[in-house]
């Protein structure tokens, strides 16, 4: 009798979730072949860094949030402790433009939620009658049925227009580049409708929480991290480390996968790869974008592949520009600053980079990055480079002042990059598990499902990994697979 052969996972998409994958699998199933494959020619997706005359240049994300466990966790378990360094303590403080002008963003607005009265009620960004009807929250009954509902439509019902456009929608912006009208509401701050259905209104949780937060100590080993973390070297430090610890993972760049084909002999599945023979795999992890899962799986499976297809994408770029300090007339005392989309803007926030995270840019200098492109408002990206620099220059010279040519400017362009998680999402999402069940050995991970930021990416790359040790114990390899 034959031994039973090596058993063989791959992972299509080598982003930040492939690499949690890949990691995962080499360090408890180190008898098991991991294929990382990936169309780009280099690892980490989204994370994307330059170094440049002493600047870190982020193309895509720029920091992750501390706490959720799983990016602090990956960045110690790699030994990168030392190297995490949260938002400024100098300068806390973020703008909000209205009519053109910046206003600060009142503090205390964790996860949408105000948890401060004061600053809500001495900002000028509402108007006295928008802080009226922001009170109303108090007496306005909690939604009873349990459906979906958008983003806008729930803050919109409980503290009133003027707060979600001027306050929550650009934040929301932010992080989704979304249409607040479109996203649901229980993908995305599933905390607000909790809130509502816990203590019946806003205020009232608010309140609860602040009482809360009076009687309790905090906890022994309460995080001494500020709420956004990056690296020193950028956040292309966790990809360059995660990638010396991938054991034996057969790493093919450039290498696209274009069908997942069921149907093998052993319970496997045969991987199409354009211009390269066929593999065949045991499990497969797909962390590739959901449009791009889908076409992987039209075949397979046409109901999960059109569940992945209702799960839109939105383009957007980023811009950072470098100045001398001395060509900065006005002073970079914040975060940067959000938009409204009300504000008609192409710019949709402008990070002041050197104010946010100093170690970024050399002493004297200004590194900023604005985001441009938003759900709705994405042919700005048919821009050339140097249009989208004028675009960002003109912007500057409004805000800021700076009328200077930009000693450095880099264009990132993100097509199709922020998964938006519309009104259903989670219904699409459960329609997707479901689906993937039908197919064991087949795993769906990344930003698209249940969670866009990089410590919600690395969990879900970390629990397809666990899941599919899991299959490969259940069903061991018998004999080599011709394909
Ligand atoms: C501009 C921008 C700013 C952001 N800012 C932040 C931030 O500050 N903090 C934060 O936490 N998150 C941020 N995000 C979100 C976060 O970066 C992403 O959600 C996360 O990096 C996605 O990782 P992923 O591995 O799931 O997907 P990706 O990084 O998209 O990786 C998927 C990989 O699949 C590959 N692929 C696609 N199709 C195929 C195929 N057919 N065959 C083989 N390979 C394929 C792609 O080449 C890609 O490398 C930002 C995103 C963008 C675009």
């Amino acid at each position: 009798m034959s031994a039973p052969r090596q058993q063989r996972v791959a992972i299509i998409g080598a982003g930040i979730t492939g690499l949690a994958v890949a990691r995962q699998l080499s360090r408890q199933a180190p008898q098991t072949q991991v294929i990382l494959l990936d169309s780009d020619t280099r690892l980490g997706g989204k994370i994307s860094t330059i170094r440049q005359d002493g600047f870190v240049i982020e193309g895509g994300p720029d920091s992750f949030l501390s706490y959720k466990p799983r990016g602090l966790g990956l960045c110690r378990e790699l030994g990168l402790e030392s190297r995490l360094h949260g938002t400024s303590g100098k300068v806390r403080r973020t703008y909000v433009m209205r009519n053109r002008r910046l206003y600060q963003l009142p503090e205390g607005l964790t996860g949408l939620i105000p948890s401060r009265f004061g600053p809500m009620l001495e900002t000028p960004l509402i108007s006295p009658l928008g802080k009226l009807r922001m009170g109303l929250d108090y007496f306005i009954p909690p939604r009873r049925d349990q459906r979906d509902e958008s983003l806008a439509g729930f803050v919109s019902r409980r503290l009133g227009r003027e707060v979600y456009e001027r306050m929550i929608e650009p934040l929301m912006s932010g992080i989704y580049a979304g249409d607040g009208n479109q996203l649901s509401l229980d993908a995305t701050f599933p905390n607000l409708r909790k809130a509502e259905i816990e203590h019946g209104n806003l205020i009232k949780s608010m309140l609860a929480a602040k009482a809360e937060a009076k009687h309790s100590t905090p906890a022994a080993g309460a995080s001494r991290w500020p709420a956004f973390l990056t690296l020193q070297g950028g956040l292309a430090e966790i990809v360059e480390a995660a990638a010396q610890q991938l054991g034996g993972t057969d790493i093919r760049l450039n290498t696209r996968v274009t069908r997942i084909a069921g149907g093998m002999p052993d319970g496997g599945y045969r991987l199409d790869i354009d211009r390269q023979p066929s593999l065949y795999a045991d499990a497969v992890i797909v962390t590739a974008p959901a449009f791009a899962a889908a076409d992987l799986l039209d075949d397979l499976d046409a109901e999960a592949a059109a569940a992945l297809r209702g799960i839109p994408y939105v383009s957007t770029a980023t811009v950072s520009v470098a100045y001398p300090l001395e060509q900065v007339p006005a002073a970079l005392d914040a975060h940067g600053y959000i938009v409204p989309r009300s504000e008609g803007r192409p710019v949709l926030a402008c990070t002041w980079t050197s104010t946010k995270f100093p170690h970024r840019a050399p002493q004297g200098q200004a590194l900023i990055r604005a985001f441009i492109g938003r759900a709705g408002e994405e042919d700005v990206l048919a821009m050339s480079d140097s249009e989208l620099v004028g675009l960002v220059r003109d912007e500057l010279r409004m805000v800021l002042r700076i009328t200077a040519a930009p000693t450095l400017q880099f264009v990132f362009r993100w097509p199709q990059s922020m998964p938006q998680y519309t009104i259903g999402h989670l219904e699409r999402v459960r329609t997707l598990e479901r689906r993937f069940a039908a197919h064991p050995g087949l795993f769906l991970a990344g930003a698209a499902y249940r969670g866009i930021g990089i410590p919600d990416c690395i969990a879900s790359g970390e629990t397809a990994a666990a899941n599919a040790i899991a299959h490969l114990h259940h069903y061991p390899a018998a004999e080599e697979i011709a394909v």
